[in-house]
């Protein structure tokens, strides 16, 4: 993968880029509140540029990529170029996953989808999820300009989910030394960028150690297998509708309380990184700090549905440090769905 990264990189490199790929018809596509943004960029292509399809939604639903694959193959496009947030980088996945176009991601969150090889689709209430190497981008073109107009709220959220990635990644069962030293300075980078963000938003040098977090955080994502808080954030945005970023932000402290007594390496280099001797609580006081949602009850879940969401990720196979039954993913939830401070226990309670 080819990175660029520099102030207006979205509107003078993404041409640069398309051509280095030999593409001369690439579709651009896009979220609908990114359309001119995405558009700009199709100006910036020219002849290059085969159109826009401003249609990306939140966990791609299946037929919004049919539609995208579909319009993808009218306008005879050779390549795509995603621009926005993970939702529209993900529709470009899933366009190069059904068709093996190549993928140029221009990034405008820092949820690090341009960083991984992981495509998702939402069909029937689930969301489905692999990895592929067709769909990691072939270029990714980071402009800090692109993230001045990201709300603060947005900022922060999305921050912290970039925060999960590398999380996970330092107690990740194909953790290295090499994934440990990216997730620790990417943990640092960014939460040290979002009080200041929060501040002044459109300061570019503070977007810029941003979004070098956001690369940094999910190029682990890219490189290692995802635990219980992914399932868990899984689940919810999948089954129950629960917004990506958001649900990330509240679920993480709970999770990472939860596995903390397992992963005590992890752990250490989390505290290094957030300059604290508790790493869950600190990341629950900088969220709450800079008015992120804290319970899942505030993003709108159902209490009766905690039970059912513990179920499902209690079914699904995946690597965590700690073992996982149904009770405890009900723990964890049930703590996430109050929002009160975590607390890490040795034992499976987590609040
Ligand atoms: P998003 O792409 O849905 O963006 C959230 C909102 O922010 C949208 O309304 C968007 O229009 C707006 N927005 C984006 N950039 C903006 C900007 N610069 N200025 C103003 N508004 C802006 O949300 P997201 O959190 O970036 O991505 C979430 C999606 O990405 C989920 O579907 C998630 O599963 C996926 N994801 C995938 C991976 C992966 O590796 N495959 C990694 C992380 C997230």
């Amino acid at each position: 993968m080819r990175v660029v990264f520099r102030p207006g990189a979205s509107v003078t490199a993404t041409a640069g880029e398309v051509e280095r790929l030999g593409l001369r018809r690439v579709l651009v596509v896009s979220g609908a509140r990114g359309a001119d943004t995405a558009r700009a960029v199709a100006d910036s292509l020219g002849d290059l540029c085969a159109g826009v399809h401003a249609e990306a939604r939140m966990h791609v639903p299946a037929e919004v990529a049919d539609r995208a694959v579909q319009v993808a193959r009218e306008r005879g496009a050779d390549g795509c170029v995603a621009v926005g947030g993970g939702s529209a980088i993900g529709l470009g996945k899933a366009i190069a996953l059904r068709t093996g176009l190549p993928l140029i991601a221009v990034p405008s969150t820092y949820s690090g989808s341009e960083a991984t090889p992981v495509w998702g689709l939402t069909e029937h209430g689930a969301k489905r999820t692999g990895r592929d190497p067709s769909v990691l981008p072939r270029s990714v073109v980071y402009d800090p300009e692109l993230t001045l107009s990201l709300p603060v709220p947005l900022s922060v959220t999305s921050g912290v989910n970039a925060v999960a990635h590398a999380v996970e990644a330092l107690y990740a069962p194909d953790t290295s030394p090499l994934i440990a030293l990216m997730a620790e300075e990417g943990v640092r980078a960014m939460t040290s960028a979002l009080p200041e963000i929060a501040a002044e938003p459109t300061d570019p040098e503070v977007r810029s150690r941003a979004l070098y977090g956001a690369w940094l955080c999910g190029s682990c994502l890219g490189a290692t297998t995802m635990g219980l808080h992914h399932k868990l954030c899984h689940v919810l945005g999948g089954t129950f509708g629960l917004p990506h970023a958001e649900t990330h932000t509240v679920v993480l402290p709970y999770a990472l309380a939860f596995n903390a007594p397992a992963a005590p390496a992890a752990v250490r280099a989390l505290n290094r990184a957030l300059g604290t001797d508790d790493a869950p609580h600190a990341l629950w006081t900088l969220a709450g700090d800079l008015g992120a949602p804290r319970s899942l009850a505030g993003l709108g879940l159902a209490r009766p549905d905690l039970k059912a969401a513990a179920e499902l990720v209690a079914q699904q196979a995946y690597a965590n440090p700690r073992p996982v039954t149904a009770e405890d993913a009900l723990t964890v939830l049930e703590a996430a769905y109050v929002g009160s401070a975590p607390r890490v226990a040795a034992t499976s309670s987590p609040s």
